[in-house]
């Protein structure tokens, strides 16, 4: 069977994309340092544990699975520890990319769906976000993701590395199947830590900052369910296949909920209040990100339908309940 290269195959989304590829006739081979990822996760195809920095190892996987393309969501993603330590954000994420895509280009593979985000926009006065939108991060880590989308451009027009980058709004839910879900430790998204304040294993969820320019004074989002995002990967790598060459796309729904309604939907799916206190601002925080996503519906042909509030939180509390992939929630 066709192969892809997974890389962070063993994370959040990466799982549930190798869950996709497989069902859509491919065969994922996960790249993960489990650095932030799980072995557990790792179900529906072969893993070759390594680091994107570790150029030999990947030299060593190319030559033994000879992918058709990469997909590349291998990255550390957190905006509060990007601002605390931007070098750990430049070293993994950027020059880790570089070396990826340089293994790619020896090894002669040429297509690549790269997981980018939409903090790679920064703060823009409550506009939707369009993919000709400026890009001005306020975080290190949206830096780092505009950083590898440019070097993806470069590559493109020196070798013919041909893209689909896809820009991440926020991601939740789980496999409906609950064989994976978001399991981070320590966890530090917004669903996940309501579902962990409502189940009683941590005291209260801290909502990070109550006087933004909101009309409920939080932030707002634009949530995707997981299943969905990974859906559009197969869109991709599809798009790619057929020689339609690089291109850049959105993904979210178009809808924005703040951190007051998520918590609003959790107590309505579940029958729980979610236990809570109002505490400061997080460092690189916007107060909104919301996606125009008529691109990937236009031109991909993608359908977001899983993507309400209540069905990616049915779905992340139906995974919960699972005990994930398994410690204790403070651990790590
Ligand atoms: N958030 C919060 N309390 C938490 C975690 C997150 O109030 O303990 C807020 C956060 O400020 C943001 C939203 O929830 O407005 C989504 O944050 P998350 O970390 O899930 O994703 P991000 O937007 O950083 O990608």
């Amino acid at each position: 069977m066709t192969k892809v290269l997974v890389t962070g195959g063993a994370g959040y989304i990466g799982s549930h994309a190798c869950k996709a590829l497989k069902a859509a006739g491919f065969t994922p081979v996960t790249y993960d340092n489990l650095s932030t990822g799980w072995e557990a996760a790792v179900k529906f195809g072969p893993f070759e544990k390594g680091d994107l920095l570790d150029r030999a190892r990947l030299d060593e996987v190319f030559a033994r699975h000879d992918p058709i393309a990469v997909v590349h969501f291998a990255a550390l993603s957190q905006v509060g520890e990007s601002m605390a330590l931007p070098g750990k954000y430049w070293r993994n994420n950027v020059a880790g990319s570089q070396t990826l895509f340089e293994a790619m280009l020896d090894a002669g593979c040429r297509q690549i769906v790269f997981s980018s985000t939409c903090a790679t926009y920064g703060e823009q006065d409550n506009v939707v976000l369009h993919e000709q939108s400026p890009q001005m991060p306020i975080n290190a880590y949206g830096r780092s993701k505009r950083a590898i989308e440019d070097m993806l451009m470069d590559f493109g027009a020196s070798d013919g590395l041909q893209s689909v980058i896809f820009r991440y709004f926020n991601v939740a839910g789980a496999d409906p199947e609950a064989e994976v879900g978001e399991f981070h430790r320590p966890e530090t998204h917004l669903v996940p830590l309501i579902l962990e304040a409502i189940d009683g294993q941590r005291n209260a969820l801290t909502v990070f900052g109550s006087d933004y320019d909101t009309p409920d004074g939080t932030c707002i989002r634009d949530y995707v369910h997981v299943m969905d995002l990974v859906e559009a990967h197969i869109l991709g790598l599809t798009w790619l296949a057929e020689g339609k060459g690089s291109a850049v796309f959105n993904l979210g729904t178009g809808s924005g909920f703040s951190v007051r309604e998520v918590m609003q939907a959790a107590e309505q799916v579940t029958g729980r209040t979610v236990p809570f206190v109002d505490g400061p601002r997080r460092a690189g925080d916007c107060t909104k990100l919301v996606s125009g996503s008529e691109r990937a519906t236009r031109d991909l042909h993608w359908r977001p339908e899983r993507s309400t509030l209540a069905q990616m939180i049915a779905d992340a509390w139906r995974w919960h309940q699972t005990g994930g992939y398994g410690d204790n929630p403070d651990d790590g």
